[in-house]
């Protein structure tokens, strides 16, 4: 199979994120229609974030990625708080461990689900990889349109922050 050549790794770890959830939440976003901050839900995740582990809690911020924590191993740790859309949380942590990879750094990947007393490790393969380096295309694919991706109605549609600009 041929192997698709690393795109610049510029994106943040949200972007990813983002591409999982919704493909037009990632164009808004990636052009600047920031209303995150204004969501409950992120202030709510923030507020956890802090009494969760405000022992063991030291971001580090890598400029598009910003790791939780780091603990042995390395480990990568990564909070969140719900599994509701698992997918874009491990491709999220798969992009850390492939940015950090292509820097010399091999670690593991741990997702915290503090609420639910819960941690999923992710481990890159070479086949996840390749998934990465495919994702990573297509983030490009969907930033280089001049028009956002169509509005497509989604389970949590109305927990975004983006719902006014799409549905009213
Ligand atoms: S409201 Fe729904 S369609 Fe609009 S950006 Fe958010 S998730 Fe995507």
């Amino acid at each position: 199979m041929e192997r698709i050549p690393s795109p610049e790794l510029t994106y943040t770890g949200t972007q990813v994120n983002y591409y999982f959830v919704c493909k037009r939440k990632l164009w808004l976003f990636s052009r600047n229609f920031e209303m995150e901050q204004t969501s409950d839900l992120v202030s709510l995740g923030s507020l956890l974030h802090e009494v969760a582990y405000s022992r063991k809690t030291k971001e580090i911020d890598l400029g598009p990625i910003k790791i939780d924590f780091l603990s042995r191993g390395p480990e990568v740790h990564d909070i969140k708080r719900s599994k509701r859309i698992e997918a874009a949380h491990i491709g999220q942590m798969l992009y850390y461990l492939y940015w950090l990879k292509r820097r010399g750094i091999v670690a593991r990947g741990v997702i915290d689900y503090p609420l639910l007393r819960r941690r999923q490790e992710v481990k890159l393969t070479a086949e996840r990889e390749r998934e990465v380096e495919r994702t990573l295309e297509e983030i490009k694919r969907v930033l280089s349109s001049p028009e956002p991706p169509p509005a497509e109605k989604k389970s949590y549609c109305r927990k975004c922050s983006y719902y006014e600009l799409c549905w009213c």
